[in-house]
């Protein structure tokens, strides 16, 4: 009778052959880390630095420093059932001190180790804002109105597009459509952008809420790398007439929904259907329903309602609009035509 038993030659344990797997386990390091590592980041807009590339960094601090602390370690190829956690604290103006805890599996022996790395985070201006602060640019966005100022509204709606669709491409990884400067002057709203993209994106999005056309006029400025540097200027017009002007045509009112060149798409405040007007035959603007004041319905009756004047206190009847439904009490919108006197229900 033989036995066939191999013994740890470590510590005496029965074995299959070699080491037994605890003393293998014990054996290996489980963990190395680098003692640090360094984080080139852009101290004005956050963008981080991989080898040559920056990008806008898309995830919070806290899992950029995991990533990094773990990017400086190594792990042995034997073990399984990993779990990883890191521990960090800032131990200076540029130092993340991290502590990296490993559990695993090592031939089947349960292990933790751990150890430390340090990161440094080292300021660098990134590509683009070295653009930015360089002023460089290749476009300008003029947003203009035909044959008036352009107005409150329209600056506001245009600076927000223009925002809304510099992070759209930004967040698409576009990293030079930035906006350098955004101005509201006398006349307009102007809008530098650091790509030639963003600059049509901007005046396509601006005329498509707002109306109007917009044309280019592209001014060679010089050369870069044998290539010829356009400027382009991106001029806007918008029009005369805006969505939710009143218009006084043909003995009627009429809400101008939509423009479309020198025809306006409008709303009869009368009779409520939809029709289009061209721009000759409207006799004057009354105001827009954006600046609608309440009027008190105070009475309904078959074909006629009475409001409150707001200012005077005065009742006016108007004539009954079947397209809306005044409630005796309740307020209703209305636009006021100084030329007649009178009150307009507008909805
Ligand atoms: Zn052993
Ligand atoms: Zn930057």
């Amino acid at each position: 009778m033989t036995i066939q038993t191999s013994i740890c030659p470590r510590c005496g344990q029965p074995t299959e052959e070699g080491l037994c797997p605890q003393c293998r386990a014990a054996d290996v390091r489980l963990l190395t880390c680098q003692p640090r590592v360094t984080a080139v980041y852009c101290p004005v807009c956050d963008s981080q630095k991989r080898g040559k590339t920056w990008s806008d960094l898309q995830m919070p601090r806290e899992d950029l420093i995991a990533e990094l602390a773990v990017s400086a370690t190594s792990i042995h190829e034997d073990a399984k059932d990993i779990r990883v956690t890191v521990r960090s604290q800032e131990t200076g103006p540029n130092r993340t001190t991290c502590t990296v805890e490993v559990e695993a599996t090592m031939y089947g022996v349960p292990v933790k180790e751990t150890c430390e790395t340090e990161i440094i985070w080292q300021k660098e201006s990134c590509d683009r804002c070295s653009r930015i602060s360089g002023g460089y640019y290749e476009g300008i966005v003029q947003v203009r109105a035909t044959n008036r100022k352009i107005n409150a509204y329209e600056r506001e709606v245009a600076a927000r597009i223009a925002e809304q669709v510099e992070e759209s491409l930004q967040q698409s990884g576009d990293r030079f459509s930035f906006i350098s400067d955004l101005q509201d002057t006398k006349d307009g709203v102007d809008i530098t952008v650091g790509t030639q993209h963003l600059g049509l994106e901007i005046s396509r999005m601006i005329t498509g809420a707002l109306g109007g056309r917009f044309t280019t006029h592209p001014k060679l400025v010089g050369e870069k790398e044998g290539r010829a540097l356009y400027r382009i200027t991106y001029s806007i017009r918008l029009p005369f007439y805006q969505k939710g002007d009143v218009v006084v045509a043909r003995g009627g009112y009429f809400e101008v929904r939509e423009i479309d060149g020198q025809r306006l798409r409008v709303f009869d405040l009368q009779n409520g259907t939809a029709r289009t007007l061209t721009e000759d035959e409207v006799e004057r603007l009354i105001g827009n329903v954006r600046e609608a004041e309440s009027a008190l319905v105070v009475f309904t009756q078959p074909g006629a309602v009475g409001l409150m004047d707001p200012k005077t206190y005065q009742t006016k009847e108007v004539n009954a609009v079947p397209w809306t439904f005044p409630v005796e009490g309740q307020p209703i919108r209305v636009l006021r035509d100084e030329v007649e006197d009178r009150l307009v229900i507008v909805g």
